[in-house]
């Protein structure tokens, strides 16, 4: 376990680790708190634990990134770009308001998905994050804040259902380590055959985001290439079964295309296709992204198209674009730090 980062770690297995090392148990309780609570970032830092163990401990690390950028914006939208232990860098926001402060996190290290819209997806894939380096975008944001987080949305760089296990055990510790309710986390996915069904059936309290961009088959498959693989009956049919399964509402993600899929008669499809369905839609007015051949919709548009959901009986709302001076959308900030490196 010594080459093992201790972030990620349960109070059990932290006991474990530290009696194995001839250390009472209460050891593990004060490292636990150091660790997810006061966001120690090395083990020498741990004031309470005995000097001599302490000067040992140095070498065993914690697991915490360091900030290689970090971008605020005006609306107090804060971006990161993080760099891992293995130099590759991730991005992750903090968005706070009044209520709330909530951190969009990566999963994987680029994405192999490349939907047409999104700077991740222009970059290719990499690799997938562990645990721990899904874990420490949060402590970095309340460190960074000074502020507790209080809700976790799966939104930033990769598909979380095709590190579903690494993802699962960062949600558990989120909830069980770090403190925040499975209720407000929000898994957000385009869609992988079987995996929602996985997700399932862990009878989770947590939020499942569909990004669904397209109210039909075929234009859905001209933006987001995986569908070709996935029909959309099919996609929805777990969906509904994770609804079943769990008794929680979906959300369906939906980005307005200027002309594309932003239509009156897409609006209705829409409609259609989710009127029933135990769901809420987002409406995410796209973030234009270098070389995408997309535009935004005008306001005019946005508001025409909620108003032909509403008056279908569809609970929607336009999600407000926040930090949008500063590269907001999903890969957007590496990929213009790629360019300029
Ligand atoms: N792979 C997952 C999670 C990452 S993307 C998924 O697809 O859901 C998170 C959300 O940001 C998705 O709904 C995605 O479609 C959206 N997104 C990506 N690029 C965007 C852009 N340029 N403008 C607006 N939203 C974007």
């Amino acid at each position: 376990m010594d080459s093992l980062p201790l972030l990620g770690l349960s109070l059990a297995e932290l006991t474990a680790w530290v009696e194995a090392q001839g250390q009472p148990a209460y050891r593990a309780k004060q490292i636990h708190s150091w660790l997810y609570q006061q966001g120690a970032r090395n083990l020498t830092e741990i004031s309470v634990l005995p000097q001599r163990w302490r000067s040992e401990l140095g070498s065993i690390t914690v697991g915490r990134s360091v900030i290689a950028l970090r971008s605020g914006s005006r609306d107090g939208t804060v971006k990161y770009l993080l760099r891992l232990g293995d130099g590759l860098v991730i991005e992750t926001v903090g968005i706070p308001t009044s209520q709330r402060l909530t951190v969009c996190v990566s999963t994987q290290v680029g994405c192999p998905m490349a939907c047409d819209f999104c700077a991740t997806g222009k970059g290719g894939w990499q690799r997938n994050l562990t645990p721990p380096e899904i874990v420490d975008q949060v402590l970095t944001v309340q460190e960074d804040f000074s502020r507790r987080v209080s809700h976790v949305v799966f939104m930033g760089m990769g598909e979380p259902l095709l590190n579903l296990d690494q993802v699962l055990a960062a949600l558990r510790c989120l909830r069980e380590d770090v403190g925040i309710g499975q209720r407000s986390m929000t898994i957000s996915t385009v869609g992988v055959p079987g995996q929602i069904r996985r997700l399932a059936q862990h009878h989770l309290q947590t939020t499942l985001a569909v990004s669904l961009h397209a109210p039909d088959q075929q234009l859905r498959e001209q933006l987001i290439p995986s569908a070709r693989h996935y029909p959309l009956e099919d996609l929805l049919a777990e969906a509904r079964e994770y609804v079943q399964v769990t008794g929680r509402r979906i959300s369906f993600e939906y980005i307005l295309l200027g002309g594309f899929n932003d239509l009156p008669h897409q609006a209705m499809r829409l409609a259609g296709l989710v009127k029933g369905f135990p769901s809420h839609v987002n409406l995410i007015p796209y973030n234009p992204v270098a070389g995408a051949g997309f535009e935004r919709p005008s306001p005019q548009r946005i508001q025409a198209f909620l108003r032909i959901l509403t008056q279908g009986g569809i609970a929607a709302t336009v999600r407000q674009a926040r930090g949008l001076d500063q590269q907001a959308a999903c890969g957007q900030l590496r990929a213009t730090q790629q360019q300029t490196a």
